[in-house]
């Protein structure tokens, strides 16, 4: 068997014996599905078990058995053959594992919850090698664990079935206003998206070229305008464009997929959960920073992403995802040159800090926060310790922030 290299797996069977291996020899073991970890922990570790050809896509009824190394991509062209869907991302190669063990946020997330809220049951190969199946009843406990933690703690998945629902019909939007109208807009898009009706799923994008809101309304294309022009007027800001398009679920997916198309190059980020809106000023402060000391080569973008609706709606103990109280979630990202980069960074993520409730998503792992514990699992932290005790009580799956095995009582 290769060490320091990818090992493709195809079985839990192999899994468990490359997990075997690796311990005789005291090797590390990192997971992969999908290979987006923005920490990079799907490719450190000795081994890295790979999980890729694990693809297959079944559907029963209102459910789907996914295997773990499915992309998001292949997941909805499955599920649309049978005229369903689940909530899950954008990101066409994401890995439909990696996002759904640290949550997993999408267009119908405000209606439906995120993508762990809608899991129904899981096959984990352990770190003593045993394969169990978990879900309500059954290892409930690491059942638990597996919504929204993030990934690679407890060991490795190897299939996931979902609860699946009708694909319905979206109105997707597009619209750009000009670098002056940002603080208007952000100002009235805090208020206007995260309070809207669960069906409305509004993002909002700033860069130094402008503000541009792009998302799905899964109403009829005329509701959709009439919610838009109270935002526009709320805003006080005309757009530059307003482009609306009715389209039937997938072709609406693909469509956002397009629009939020990430930077390219190596990007440096930072996020947060916000319960409150930000004053006037702070927005002024943080579009200040995103426009002012320009540096040649470098691209700056704020992404705020909207929550409440169903994401709210489950206990924050209900399942390991804790951040259940939130507004919005705002993304500062950045590409260039390090130092600057990170400098940009620091200082855009400092100007808003004070105002967010301190929890950052599992999804969006920050390798440089020392409070991550609190930040990533809030409440849940010493619970997930427990599980962490009970399932890996040695602590075989680690890498930087990972949950440490607490007293298993
Ligand atoms: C272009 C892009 C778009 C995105 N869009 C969204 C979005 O719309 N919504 C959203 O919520 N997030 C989004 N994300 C973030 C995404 O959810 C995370 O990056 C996620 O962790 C990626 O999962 P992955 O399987 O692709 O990555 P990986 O790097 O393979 O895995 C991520 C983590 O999960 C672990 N893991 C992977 N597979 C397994 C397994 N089988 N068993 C146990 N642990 C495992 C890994 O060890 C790692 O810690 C996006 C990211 C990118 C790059």
């Amino acid at each position: 068997m290769p060490i320091g290299q990818n090992v493709r797996c195809a079985t839990a069977t192999e899994v468990a014996e490359v997990i075997a291996l690796a311990r005789r020899k005291g090797l590390a073991c990192a997971v992969r599905s999908g290979g987006h970890c923005f920490a990079g922990r799907s490719s450190t570790g000795d081994i890295v078990i790979d999980v890729s050809p694990m693809r297959a896509v079944s559907v029963d009824g209102d459910s789907a058995t996914v295997g773990a190394g499915t992309r998001l991509c292949e997941l909805y062209r499955s599920l649309a053959e049978h005229d369903r869907t689940v909530p899950a991302g954008c990101g066409p190669t994401v890995g439909i594992a990696g996002l759904t063990l640290g949550g997993g946020l999408g267009i119908l997330g405000r209606s439906r919850g995120l993508t762990c809220d809608n899991l129904r049951s899981a096959t984990v190969v352990l770190a003593d090698g045993r394969t169990v199946d978990c879900d309500e009843r059954r290892h409930a406990d690491l059942f638990w664990a597996l919504r929204g933690a993030g990934g690679g703690q407890f060991g490795v998945v190897t299939s996931l079935t979902f609860r699946i629902g009708p694909a319905p019909p979206a109105t997707t939007f597009h619209l750009t206003w000009r670098p002056a109208d940002a603080v208007r807009v952000i100002g009235a898009w805090q208020e206007w998206a995260p309070g809207g009706p669960d069906e409305l799923a509004a993002s909002l994008l700033v860069t130094v070229d402008g503000a541009t809101m792009f998302g799905t309304m899964l109403d009829t294309e005329s509701t959709t305008a009439t919610l838009i022009g109270d935002f526009v007027a709320r805003a006080g800001a005309e757009p530059l464009s307003a482009v609306t398009r009715h389209l039937p679920f997938h072709d609406a997916k693909r469509d956002l997929d397009r629009a939020a198309d990430a930077p390219t190059g190596h990007t440096y980020s930072k996020s947060g959960f916000f319960g409150r809106r930000l004053p006037e000023e702070t927005i002024a402060a943080l579009v200040d920073h995103l426009t002012g000391d320009r540096v040649p080569g470098q691209a700056r973008e704020l992404d705020f992403t909207p929550w409440g609706g169903a994401y709210n709606r489950v206990p924050v103990d209900a399942t390991a995802f804790a951040h259940r109280d939130a507004l919005f979630l705002l993304k500062h990202s950045v590409t260039g040159e390090q130092d600057s980069a990170r400098r940009w960074l620091a200082g855009s993520h400092a100007s808003v800090h004070a105002w967010g409730t301190g929890g950052v998503y599992p999804n969006f792992p920050d390798p440089d926060l020392t409070d991550w514990a609190t930040a990533y699992h809030g409440p849940n932290y010493p619970r997930l310790q427990r599980v962490k005790a009970r399932y890996d009580p040695a602590g075989f799956f680690r890498f930087h922030q990972a949950i440490r095995p607490g007293d298993a009582r």
